[in-house]
């Protein structure tokens, strides 16, 4: 089987009407498929674990959304709780009970987050953070790791150059200089670049993905982030944990209760919005109590805390209970398991924690962005052709992860592995 088994021929039309209309025919880039050398693929519908595209192909779901839908598709709950709410009025720009009661069970699972803000997306939540961090130290430089992703804000496309702690520079055209100069990036898990850039540089905050899932899974190095804990203690900067993915995911109280090294604050998303919009960022009282109107740092948003996201949110948390995490944990541990099996021999690795899950073709796993980037990606592009083909819908780039959810069943994760091994047999 090939790649041209599929049936594709309404996504194809849908495509050719979208370019012109859409930039790319798509309204997020990774969507476009490019980077695994095909075109785009139309959904229609979802239950569960799988996925029906617009030609009747039918995929077991490795995206999943791009992480919010921890429990599949079209939970039933959830749905409920969603039509429930909207039959109440989709938005009143004005306080609700569901959105105390959001932030009350956000706040009970994160161990570093006593009161937070709700935005529409991880982007805004990471753009307010920085704020936050700038008006509380005074200070405008940021730290970041090249690889790591925190949303489309200008100063955090910032991508290093080579050396050691290098001046961010922009990524992106029409990202100013000065806003990717306040940026400084250093590589991943890389101990002494990150002291030489204390050193250097009056950091306001540095920002970590603490288990980063945007240049593949990459883990900590043991010791790099009590090694952050330390810095930003001794320089007073502050350490912003951006638990877009990890949050309600590689734990009830994500990475900062994975590890016990908790920020001084931290950014949400996906999850927490349970598929529909939301996000936020929190932390202790008295930093959060700086954010407008309770003190002067301003931030605002008309859909922030929307009524059908909350209640997605909501539905979505009091379904993530110690019988969830414990199944999501088995399947994904039969995932990575068996995705490794299924390499044999192969020059393949597989990094994985709780719902989270990367293939690296690289022999041995990757460190940080440069070996993430140094993987024989044309491979893994044609390996993802063959799992489409072969009814399995992984991440369109090594540099995502995969996000094994409560949906997926010890039947899907046989045929993702069957699949997975009849790919890696066609192309390597
Ligand atoms: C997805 C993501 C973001 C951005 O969230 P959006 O809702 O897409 O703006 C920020 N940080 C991380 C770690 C993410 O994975």
């Amino acid at each position: 089987m090939s790649a041209s088994s599929l049936s594709d021929t309404r996504s194809s039309e849908l495509y050719r009407r979208a370019l012109h209309v859409l930039p790319g025919g798509v309204n997020s880039p990774v969507r476009a498929m490019r980077a695994i050398g095909r075109d785009p693929i139309f959904i229609e519908r979802a239950s569960g674990a799988e996925l029906t595209d617009v030609d009747g192909n039918v995929y077991v779901d490795y995206v999943c959304s791009w992480g919010p839908l921890i429990h599949g598709h079209a939970h039933p709950e959830i749905l409920e709780a969603i039509t429930a709410a909207a039959a109440n009025g989709t938005s009143f720009g004005a306080p609700t009970a569901g959105e105390v009661e959001l932030a009350e069970a956000v706040s009970a699972r994160m161990p570093a987050v006593d009161m937070l803000r709700m935005t529409s997306s991880g982007t805004e939540a990471s753009m307010s953070a920085i704020r936050l961090a700038r008006a509380a130290t005074g200070r405008e430089k940021l730290l970041k790791f090249a690889g790591a992703y925190h949303g489309h804000v200008d100063g955090l496309l910032a991508a290093a150059g080579s050396g050691l702690a290098t001046q961010g520079i922009p990524s992106s055209p029409g990202v100013p200089e000065g806003a990717a100069a306040a940026t400084v990036v250093v590589p991943w898990n890389d101990e002494e670049a990150v002291k030489a850039a204390f050193a250097e540089h009056e950091l306001a905050a540095v920002l970590v993905e603490p288990y980063p899932a945007n240049m593949g899974l990459i883990p900590p190095a043991p010791g790099f982030l009590e090694l952050l804990r330390d810095l930003c203690t001794g320089y007073e900067t502050l350490l912003v944990f951006d638990e877009v993915i990890t949050g309600f995911r590689v734990a009830p109280g994500g990475a900062q209760e994975l590890t016990g090294v908790l920020p001084d604050l931290t950014v949400m998303g996906k999850i927490i919005g349970g598929g529909l919009p939301a996000a936020a960022f929190g932390g202790p009282i008295a930093l959060m109590e700086q954010i407008a109107p309770a003190g002067e740092v301003y931030q605002a948003g008309t859909l922030s805390g929307n009524p059908l996201a909350v209640a997605a949110g909501r539905a979505t948390l009091a379904l993530l209970d110690e019988q969830a995490y414990m199944s999501l944990s088995d399947t994904t541990r039969a995932l990575a398991d068996g995705l490794r099996e299924a390499a044999g021999d192969h020059p393949i690795s597989v990094t994985s924690t709780t719902g989270l899950v990367t293939v690296f073709f690289a022999a041995e796993p990757p460190t940080d962005y440069a070996s993430a980037a140094a993987c024989d990606l044309d491979t893994y592009g044609a390996w993802c052709r063959a799992l489409l083909a072969r009814g399995v819908y992984p991440p369109a780039s090594q540099f995502e992860a995969w996000f094994p959810s409560t949906a997926h069943t010890a039947d899907h994760i046989a045929r993702t592995v069957e699949a997975a091994a009849a790919a890696f047999a066609e192309v390597l």
